[in-house]
């Protein structure tokens, strides 16, 4: 195995990199790096951006709008987007519901769908999670009745992640109670502006609205909107999980924090010098430092089986990656001390350029912090990660 980039591999760097320095936009790269929270009209402008190059969905097969790039340049390409500040594309429909459709949907359903994805026209959000029903996912309640041409939908789902812009949900729903719980799901595409639909927000630690319930009111759906067959909800769930944790290392963004948490421990002055030149918080960032090379050395190894999915291994990666992404925003807050206490919701969400604070950089940290936590429970708990782990790397 060699890990080294060839030398297509770096010019194709290099093409990321200079489309990056000349299409993304400073405003939206000066929200990314100072950890300022990005609106819906952020992340879709970011999208059509992309889109227009022919680069919002490097993953899907070159007949869908693919890029057709291996795996290696898909690694750089989100390296690249990670070190510029550039604002994520949302996973929810390019690389959550979209493979599934690619997978399981009709015709017709592929050919509306899949442009309106790509070019991000519709925002997805995703109806998994239920009060009750999270890491034990299959025992969800939500039920859909079949009314002629319809389902008629009740129910309710939660932490829904930015559904209060959302167009679109695709829904685990179930349609069958007589059965085992896995084999009485079916995968609905559900519009959100459809009668009976509520969305109530969930303000997190953070005081940010991102996460949302969901509630579903006698909500007739065409049956027109389901993917693949009835009660067969279950497989095509899954299928979507296993492209759900693959990228979820963001080794990318961890490299940018880094810098970013350099930077801040080069400007604190603890005993006369800069806080970096600290023995014991430099030897803290130094361990950190290389538990981010040793999984970015891993996420190569991963990708350099070219062809292979991502496996169990996707759960480790998962687990470090969140980690990692914890403890930088640990010391981050460590570095700044007592500065990294004030909350300015007005700075955070662009409505003043500058923090009545003072500081700028330092000001949304406790914010970002708090926010992070969320990282080791979404996407599959760190201890679920663990489980599978056990059971499918170790053979427990
Ligand atoms: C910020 C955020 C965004 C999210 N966005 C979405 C979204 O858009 N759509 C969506 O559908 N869901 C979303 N989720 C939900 C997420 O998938 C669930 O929170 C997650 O699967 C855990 O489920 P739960 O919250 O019900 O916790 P529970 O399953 O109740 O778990 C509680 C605790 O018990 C532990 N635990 C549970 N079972 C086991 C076990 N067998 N072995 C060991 N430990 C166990 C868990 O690790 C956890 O620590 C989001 C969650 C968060 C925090």
């Amino acid at each position: 195995m060699d890990l080294h980039f060839t030398a297509e591999e770096n010019a194709f760097r290099d093409t990321a990199r200079t489309f990056l320095d000349t299409h993304l936009p400073p405003e939206l790269q000066r929200k990314v790096r100072q950890h300022l929270r990005l609106a819906k009209d952020d992340y879709v402008r970011w999208h059509k951006i992309v889109a227009k190059q022919g680069w919002a969905a490097p993953a899907w097969p070159v007949e869908y709008g693919g890029t057709g790039w291996t795996s290696v340049q898909r690694h750089i390409w989100e390296d690249e987007c990670a070190r510029a500040g550039a604002p994520p594309i949302l996973p929810f429909g390019v690389n959550m519901v979209a493979p599934v459709i690619m997978a399981f949907a009709n015709a017709e359903q592929k050919a509306w769908y899949l442009p309106r994805i790509l070019n991000c026209d519709d925002w997805w959000c995703q109806g998994y999670s239920e009060p009750g029903a999270g890491s034990d996912l299959a025992s969800l309640k939500t039920t859909a009745e079949r009314d002629g041409d319809d389902y008629i939908v009740n129910g309710q789902k939660t932490w829904t992640t930015l559904g209060q812009h959302a167009d679109m949900i695709f829904c685990l729903v179930r349609t069958d109670s007589t059965v085992r719980k896995q084999e009485g799901i079916s995968f609905l595409l559900i519009d959100m502006k459809t009668p009976g639909i509520t969305v109530r927000p969930i303000i997190m630690l953070d005081e940010e609205h991102e996460v949302n319930e969901v509630f579903f009111d006698n909500v007739r759906v065409p049956v027109s909107n389901l993917v693949g067959q009835e009660n067969k909800g279950w497989t095509y769930a899954k299928y979507l999980l296993g492209h759900e944790r693959t990228g979820i290392a963001a080794v990318g963004r961890s490299k940018r924090e880094l810098t970013f948490l350099k930077q801040l421990a080069m400007q604190q002055v603890k005993r006369g010098q800069p806080l970096l030149r600290d023995p014991a918080f430099t030897a803290k960032v130094a361990q950190l430092e290389i538990e981010l090379m040793a999984l970015e050395m891993t996420v190569l190894r991963v990708i350099s089986e070219e062809g292979k999915g991502p496996g169990p291994q996707a759960s480790m990666l998962k687990v470090r990656g969140s980690e990692i992404q914890q403890q930088l925003t640990e010391l981050m807050v460590e570095a700044l001390g007592p500065q990294a206490l004030p909350f300015d919701t007005a700075f955070l969400d662009g409505a003043t350029e500058h923090s009545s604070f003072g500081d700028d950089l330092a000001a949304p940290l406790a914010a970002y912090y708090f926010n992070y936590r969320k990282t080791s429970i979404y996407g599959g708990s760190n201890e679920i990660q663990k489980n599978i782990i056990t059971q499918m790397i170790l053979g427990l």
